[in-house]
C-alpha cells in the first residue's frame, strides 16, 4: 500500500481508534479480533498505536463486515475523539475538523487532512485526502452535523464529487455539503 510510507512514522490516540469498537457493538469479538491482528491488544484509550495498523484493521474490517459498519464507526468517532475547544455549530466543527485530526494523530510524516471550503451560508465543500476510506469520512460529517445540527437545517445532503475517489486510488474524496 503506497500510503503507508507516508504514514508509518505517525500514530493514532486510542480514544479515537475506540470509536472502532463502539460502533461495532455486535461484532465486538470481531473488532478485538482484527485490532489483535494487528497488534492493536489491549486498546487503551490513553496511548497511542502505529497508524499503519489502524489503517490495516479499517481495511480488514471494510473487507469482512463492509462498508455500512465502515461509516458507522465514522459516526462513532466525534462522541470518542478529542476536539479543540471552541467548535460550538457545524461550520465550526467542519472548519475545526482538521486541527482534530491533528490532535488524534501524533508523529512525523504526510497524513493529509480534512479541507474545509466554505461557500454559501448554507453549502461547502470538504476536501479529503486523508489515508481513511470514504466510507468512514462519509460516517464522520454525518455525526458532525447531527452533534452541531444548524438551526433550522433539517437535513445534511452530501454528494461525492465525481473526480475520483479514494477508494479506487484516488488520492483525495471531495464532498459537497448541502444542510
Ligand atoms: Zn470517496
Amino acid at each position: 500500500m503506497a500510503r503507508s510510507t507516508r504514514s508509518d512514522q505517525v500514530e493514532v490516540y486510542g480514544r479515537s481508534v475506540q470509536a472502532l469498537l463502539n460502533a461495532m457493538e455486535f461484532f465486538e469479538f470481531k473488532a478485538h479480533r482484527v485490532l489483535a491482528a494487528h497488534g492493536i491488544e489491549p486498546l487503551e484509550p490513553e496511548k497511542w498505536y502505529p497508524l499503519p495498523s489502524v489503517l490495516d484493521s479499517f481495511e480488514d474490517i471494510l473487507k469482512q463486515v463492509g462498508p455500512h459498519t465502515t461509516r458507522a464507526i465514522g459516526h462513532a468517532v466525534p462522541e470518542n475523539a478529542v476536539f479543540p475547544p471552541g467548535i460550538h455549530s457545524f461550520t465550526s466543527a467542519l472548519a475545526g475538523l482538521d486541527a482534530a485530526y491533528r490532535l488524534n494523530h501524533r508523529g512525523t510524516g504526510d497524513i493529509g487532512g480534512y479541507h474545509y471550503h466554505p461557500e454559501t451560508e448554507r453549502t461547502a465543500r470538504m476536501v479529503c485526502d486523508n489515508p481513511y476510506p470514504c466510507e468512514f469520512d462519509l460516517g464522520l460529517l454525518e455525526a458532525l452535523y447531527k452533534r452541531f445540527k444548524p438551526k433550522g437545517s433539517i437535513l445534511l445532503r452530501i454528494e461525492h464529487d465525481g473526480s475520483g475517489c479514494r477508494s479506487t486510488g484516488a488520492e483525495a474524496c471531495t464532498y459537497q455539503l448541502k444542510w
